[in-house]
């Protein structure tokens, strides 16, 4: 079910939903014990199909509606990587320093900012951080849902390197692309990434994932 008023933003969301439908699509002729799929595969369909719809509107839309798609999807970006990177060294430190005894509420505040400024670097001015963003995210209070963004920021950059390869091979990557997802169920990421001849701990797959961000960014400042 999703709230549908006709807003951009409404249909990035049913874009996105629509890929899970497409993921559990490709899995449909398999057992139901293997309809299931690793967390980090979870929103790599879903950020596709996001994907496909906002180029496919970019590429009919004009120029001062375009920059508006190109601004959120930059936003998400940034969001997706750079806030969940300071999410994920926040819990990683949280951790580390809970094996020897509680944190009070100051040790909290402080840890957040350090990760958030670490993260941010000199993009935002570190005084406008908010210090009780553990207190304010759900995910941090949901014991055996740990690393809850992971599965986010992994899935962006994986579904962009994929959309990367798209672009490189055309039409012959729709096959494989429903291979992998139907493959995504039984395998392990590294081994089904092996399928479709991409190598998860290549740095140039990631940088590639990487260039179409830059991309969407040069874009904008280009339209602006
Ligand atoms: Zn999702």
């Amino acid at each position: 079910m999703t709230n549908f008023t006709g807003n951009f933003s409404d249909v990035v969301v049913l874009a996105h939903e629509i890929g899970h439908a497409y993921h559990s699509y490709c899995l449909r002729n398999e057992k139901m014990i293997n309809t299931d799929y690793p967390s980090p595969i979870a929103e790599t369909a879903s950020i596709f199909c996001e994907t496909i719809v906002n180029n496919a509107l970019l590429s009919i839309l004009p120029r001062d509606q375009g920059l508006s798609i190109l601004e959120k999807s930059i936003s998400d970006m940034g969001y997706y990587i750079v806030d969940f990177y300071a999410r994920y060294n926040f819990e990683i430190k949280l951790f580390e320093r809970r094996k020897s005894g509680q944190l009070s509420v100051e040790e909290l505040n402080e840890l957040m900012i350090n990760c958030m400024t670490e993260a941010y670097g000199d993009s935002i001015d570190y005084k406008t951080i908010h210090p009780y963003m553990w207190m304010n995210k759900v995910g941090y209070f949901m014991a055996g849902d740990e690393f809850l963004n992971f599965p986010y920021s992994f899935g962006v950059l994986f579904s962009k390197g994929l959309y990367a390869e798209y672009i490189k091979k055309g039409e012959e990557f729709v096959s494989q692309y429903n291979d992998f997802l139907s493959a995504s169920s039984k395998n392990n990421i590294f081994d089904i990434a092996k399928t479709i001849d991409i190598d998860v701990h290549s740095i140039d797959f990631w940088e590639n994932a990487l260039n179409l961000i830059q991309n969407d960014i040069e874009e904008f400042i280009k339209r602006s």
